[in-house]
């Protein structure tokens, strides 16, 4: 049987969350296997799929258990174990050197940077989330007038602690918004209407454009990496409205702002991104959690990502959530589809050794070391 190869390439996972502190048991596990925001159909399993499979295969060793065996004998194992004796297994195993963490997402639920650091033995740096920004901001009674310069003040200020800011833009109406920069009077405007809406009692959930605008933009002016989701995401998402395509005048604008632009995740439109990262000097691209998500077929998306994208423009990221199974099949995987995609290029004698062997700890860490400077702070 295969087993990894690869093993030891330096990883930085640019975009990742924290794992669940709570027991899970199967339908708690297996909520966690999909996008999806419903459980699968009666009498069938979300572990009938690559990442169930992948799981079966590859995580099973690390719980003395024979690969590829039932889904409920893992399951009953990790019961056994322990969620925490579980995470800290499979998070000490993935040998992630950094871990980029975006906190925005259920974060009662999930481990803070610092849990995530202490059972994977590996710092954890935070990447802050700007709608929730903005919706705290909110939430505590702001004052129309005062909104841009408020949120412009707290993203600032939050820019002393993270390592980049993530926007979910394409969650909130799709990345087809429009390019510039917004007018302080537009914003004025857009934030007088959202917090009517929450005097109204309407829950703090940032739609508004405007308002989804002007915190992009003042992140780019802090200089750090913004983030971006696109692509593939759960039901939450268009995802015809998330298309990294869709951007490509937001990145005409944002060319000289002096901050990069991380696309994120990017699957099924991978090639577009790797065509918008080899077209604009200040953006990058990674495929994020559809490498877990297809399994067995990992190593033919990366080598799609790989076709057209520069090497100095890709990342590694799992996007992992709530699971430590996702967050070591990641990395264990990513280093693994990599090995087998540069030996090919090796063996076939279009790549050199030393070439595959560079490439390789660019797109692990390297470029991810660089652009987020994670040798200064
Ligand atoms: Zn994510």
């Amino acid at each position: 049987m295969v087993t990894d190869s690869g093993t030891g390439l330096p990883l930085v996972d640019h975009h990742v969350h924290g794992v669940l502190t709570a027991e899970l048991d199967r339908p708690g596990i297996e909520a966690l296997l999909t996008e999806s925001n419903w459980p699968a159909p009666p009498g069938t399993t979300a572990f009938d799929s690559q990442l169930g499979f992948a799981i079966r295969r590859w995580c099973a060793p690390l719980l003395e258990l024979d690969p590829l065996g039932p889904a409920e004998d893992y399951v009953r194992r990790r019961l056994e174990l322990g969620s925490t004796e579980v995470s800290r297994r499979l998070l000490a195993a993935a040998g992630v050197g950094t871990w980029l963490v975006d906190t925005g997402y259920q974060s009662d639920a999930v481990t803070a940077p610092a849990e995530l650091a202490a059972l994977s033995g590996a710092p954890a740096r935070q990447v802050a989330r700007l709608e929730s920004i903005a919706e705290r901001l909110a939430g505590s009674g702001g004052d129309a007038a005062r909104f841009a310069g408020d949120l412009t003040a707290a993203v600032h200020q939050s820019a002393a602690t993270v390592s980049g800011f993530k926007s979910i833009a394409a969650y909130r109406g799709g990345l087809s918004f429009a390019p510039q920069r917004p007018r302080r009077t537009e914003v004025a405007a857009a934030a007088g209407r959202w917090l009517r809406q929450l005097d109204a009692g309407q829950p703090a959930r940032l739609e508004d454009q405007v308002l989804i605008r002007h915190g992009i933009w003042a992140a780019l002016d802090t200089g750090l990496p913004l983030q971006l989701h696109t692509g593939y995401g759960d039901a939450d998402s268009r995802l015809h409205r998330a298309d990294p395509a869709l951007l490509h005048d937001f990145l005409l604008a944002s060319q000289h702002a002096g901050a990069p632009v991380m696309l994120l995740h990017c699957y099924p439109y991978h090639r577009q991104a790797g065509a918008l990262a080899a077209l604009f000097p200040h953006v990058y691209m990674d495929v994020g959690e559809a490498l877990n998500h297809v399994g067995a077929r990992s190593a033919a998306v990366l080598a799609e990502a790989l076709e057209l994208t520069p090497f100095h423009k890709m990342l590694y990221s799992s996007d992992a959530f709530g699971l430590a199974e996702l967050h070591y099949l990641g990395a264990t995987g990513f280093r693994r589809d990599l090995a087998k995609l540069t030996g090919e290029l090796v063996a076939d004698g279009a790549w050199s050794p030393s070439d595959a062997a560079r490439v390789s700890r660019l797109i692990g860490a390297g470029n991810a070391a660089r652009v987020y400077r994670l040798g200064d702070r």
